[in-house]
């Protein structure tokens, strides 16, 4: 079972675990997923979509193995829109899916993310840090949410023997972004293809560390299949500024598109860097896609969804 399996990030596991044979049910209420991310799948006799809302019940029939919560809204313009939503995800979503997983012997992943550490006071961050995250600021809806469904994974691993995962997820990217999703990379791309000038928050010399998604999903299924706790980062080293960002994407989509200023988000973090030695040791860990390549697809990608005519090499 793939909670958020029409979401981002859901939507690639759940075509990662059918390409291994896998029997996938993906749940979603399509509050920011879209059935539309597993349309191609309508002919796969071992994927089941069912539209649920996991805060409040996840409906199964038969045997689960595994359960990889991943549904959640993610993206800092969802922080101010939907943050009811977010937290009830994060605590009652991650208790039912919890409870799942406990009632059928099944393992339980839950997508953290790097927003555990907050506005990091540690760089790069390894997962022995504990983080500088405001817990009443306009991020706090998400970082406490997953801080939380942290806690609750632990206790659940500890007190009700639940076989547990947990994997801290760095900025990742790749088709099936929504391009108004409100992020950088989504952003950036669509602005730069439709020629509308590049909104740079900030000075731009805030960092990240950016993910190609089908990267990630390497290393979720390496967790997987451990059987490890965790938690583990998972992600890439190639922490860039935004600004570098920006005119990378300016770049690749061949755009004049100037750059514009626009002010710095509260608690905005300043800069984001996985150490990954915990998921490279353990589990043989490498992401292979460069920020070149990434790009270049998800370009491809928002160019077709939001009809702009694309010029890339
Ligand atoms: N950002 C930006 N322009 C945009 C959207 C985001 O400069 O149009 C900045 C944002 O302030 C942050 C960085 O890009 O410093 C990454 O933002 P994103 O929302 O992608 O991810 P997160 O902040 O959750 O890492």
């Amino acid at each position: 079972m793939v909670t958020g399996g029409t979401g981002f990030v859901g939507s690639h596991l759940v075509d990662a675990l059918l390409a291994r044979g896998a029997e996938v049910v993906a749940v979603d209420n399509y509050v920011t997923g879209s059935p539309a991310n597993v349309a191609h799948l309508v002919d796969e006799p071992r994927f089941t979509l069912v539209e649920a809302d996991v805060s409040e019940e996840l409906p199964v029939e038969g045997h689960v193995d595994a359960v990889l919560h991943f549904a959640s809204p993610a993206s800092p313009v969802d922080f101010a829109r939907i943050p009811i939503e977010i937290l009830r995800v994060g605590s009652q979503g991650t208790q039912n899916c919890l409870e799942l997983a406990e009632a059928h012997g099944a393992r339980f992943l839950f997508a953290s993310t790097s927003e555990v550490y907050g506005d990091p006071q540690i760089h790069p961050q390894p997962e022995s840090y504990w983080g500088n995250v405001n817990p009443v600021g306009p991020r706090s809806v998400y970082d406490e949410a997953k801080r939380y469904g942290e806690a609750l994974t632990m206790a659940y691993h500890r007190f009700r023997g639940v076989d547990t995962g947990i994997v801290r997820i760095f900025n990742t990217y790749g088709p099936r972004m929504r391009p108004d999703d409100g992020r950088a990379i989504p952003n950036f791309i669509a602005q730069a293809l439709r020629g509308e000038p590049i909104t740079l928050y900030g000075d731009g010399s805030q960092t990240r560390s950016i993910c190609y998604v089908s990267d990630l999903v390497a290393g979720i299924l390496l967790l997987l299949d451990s059987g490890r706790t965790g938690p583990m980062n998972c992600g890439t080293e190639h922490e860039m500024s935004m600004r570098e960002l920006a005119e990378t994407i300016r770049q690749l989509v061949g755009s004049s598109s100037e750059l514009v200023s626009e002010p710095l988000p509260e608690n905005d973090p300043l800069q984001r860097r996985p150490v990954l030695d915990v998921i490279r040791g353990e589990l043989g860990y490498e992401p292979v896609v460069t920020p070149a390549d990434g790009l270049a697809r998800t370009i491809a990608d928002v160019a077709e969804r939001i009809g702009a005519p694309l010029h890339v090499g």
